[in-house]
């Protein structure tokens, strides 16, 4: 049986989908202003280990993950500078630019980490029809009210407000400062629909631009805007979820996944607009995954500390030891990123893989005991370090190559290390020549290059071409 932790009810749970086989799954993707950091990059990796252990126990996902690429504001009040916006100014570059750009560099990303992409990508832009519909819905059982400078979902209108993150609403109301909108009636209210003010409109649009807005009738300077029956201005920044969500699954859907950032504002709203507009759940289970953090504190985009992918693949660590990194904590705790420990990690994914590429291209049958073990720790609420604590002892056990290539290559579905890909390309290798080869990789790790260069004549001598590749050492005959 799958066990899920659930943060609505805080407890971990037999997971039953609603419609028999079928899994409804909505991840929270993101904003493409700039570059996916590891930080956020570990989060969609926990999704990626979620939606594979579902598929590992035959359940057929559809997977939906959005696209953010309507300019929110930078806090979660509803007030700041524009992160579309500010991404354009930043680079001289229209937003519809920007959005495209950065959607590209993360669809490279999640290939680059073997992250399955999602059955369907929602992007914001081609659904703000939807959002207008669920605002006019939420409108229209009086959840909603309009300020000068929008309309605001009125959350002492819905008794549980909160519950998924268990908020003291009395104590944030008692402890809510100066309200920086006197026009909002509770400190939880948040924008559903946000009117084009001069005071939110951009300073200087970038050149040729104004042809990207979707009307010109009234003057504006916001980059992005769009008509609506509350005026021109452009969608809150939880709606899009619910109302996408909403597009493509029932309400309620199986699981709804994020960072635990998303806990008490995004998901918190999200599930209120659904409850405003349409009087259900939004989702059955709620799963977060914990922070990456740096020895300094919080990795973040908007704090201009953050690394990249293309970070770590320029200082020559493979895509794949960064997924490896992930699975030395459980998603639910925190990560501390350091280079040391990345380092340690790509030591050890080498291993694996040459463990791995040492079993030959037979595949015999998969061991039942240590496919038991791997399910038994995948279930258990995607217990990542124990299923790689299983893979090793697999690999460490005797039993024949034939049969541990074949369970291997059933774990690989969940793991997605790339060990599969490593089976099929496999050359049998002359022991003689796998010791000099293991020899040159200790040359090579001490940085010893005379030696690893005398190392590739002998094999060479040998018949075999040895190629370095940023995955390691490559052989070819
Ligand atoms: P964003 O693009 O800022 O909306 O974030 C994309 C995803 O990454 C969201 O699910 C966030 O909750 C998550 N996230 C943000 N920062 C981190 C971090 N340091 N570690 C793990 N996940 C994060
Ligand atoms: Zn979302």
């Amino acid at each position: 049986m799958l066990k899920l932790y659930n943060t609505l009810t805080r407890q971990t749970e037999d997971f039953t989908p609603i419609n028999g086989q079928k899994v409804s799954l909505y991840s929270c993707g993101p904003t493409v202003y700039n570059y996916a950091h590891i930080g956020n990059l570990r989060t969609y990796i926990f999704s990626d280990v979620l939606r594979r252990t579902l598929e590992f126990n035959n359940f057929d996902v559809q997977h939906v993950m959005n696209i953010t690429d309507v300019g929110h504001l930078t806090s979660d009040a509803d007030t700041g500078e524009d992160k579309m916006e500010a991404g354009a100014a930043r680079e001289g570059k229209t937003v519809w630019e920007i959005a495209s750009y950065y959607t590209d560099a993360f669809k490279n990303d999640l290939e680059h980490l073997h992250i399955l992409e999602p059955k369907i990508w929602a992007k914001a832009t081609d659904h703000i029809e939807d959002q207008i519909e669920q605002v006019k819905k939420i409108e229209h059982s009086g959840f909603a009210y309009k300020t000068s400078t929008g309309i605001y979902f009125d959350t002492s209108k819905l008794p549980d407000y909160g519950k998924l993150a268990r908020l003291d609403i009395k104590g944030l109301e008692e402890g809510a400062r100066v309200e920086a909108d006197p026009e909002k009636r509770n400190p939880t209210d948040f924008a559903l629909w946000k009117l084009s003010t001069p005071q939110s409109a951009h300073p200087e649009p970038a050149e040729g631009s104004r042809e990207n807005t979707h009307n010109s009738e009234q003057p504006s300077k916001r980059l992005m805007e769009w008509d609506s029956p509350w005026g021109r201005g452009f969608p809150g920044w939880h709606i899009e979820c619910s109302a996408m969500s909403g597009h493509f699954l029932e309400f309620p859907f199986d699981i709804h996944t994020g960072g635990v950032d998303h806990i008490p504002v995004h998901h918190t709203n999200e599930i209120a607009q659904v409850q405003g507009a349409e009087g259900k759940d939004q989702a059955n289970v709620w799963m977060h995954g914990e922070f990456l953090v740096l020895d300094k504190g919080r990795m973040g985009k908007s704090e201009g500390n953050f690394i990249t992918l293309q970070t770590l693949i320029d200082k020559g660590y493979d895509p794949l030891s960064y997924r490896y990194f992930t699975y030395s904590a459980h998603y639910r705790k925190q990560l501390t990123f350091s280079y040391e420990a990345l380092d340690a990690s790509a030591t050890a994914y080498k291993k694996l893989t040459a463990s791995v590429s040492t079993l030959g291209q037979d595949k015999g049958n998969v061991i039942k005991e240590f496919q038991e073990r791997f399910r038994s720790a995948i279930n258990d609420d995607l217990n990542m370090p124990q299923a790689l604590a299983t893979t090793w002892d697999l690999l460490k056990s005797n039993q024949s190559p034939a049969d541990k290539q074949a369970t291997v290559e059933e774990f690989e579905k969940v793991l997605g290390l790339g060990l599969s890909d490593l089976t099929e390309n496999t050359l049998e290798i002359p022991t003689e020549v796998q010791t000099l080869l293991d020899q040159r990789q200790t040359a090579r790790d001490a940085k010893d290059f005379p030696t690893s260069d005398t190392l590739r004549d002998q094999i060479a001598a040998l018949g075999y071409t040895v190629e370095d590749t940023p995955d390691g050492q490559k052989l070819s005959k």
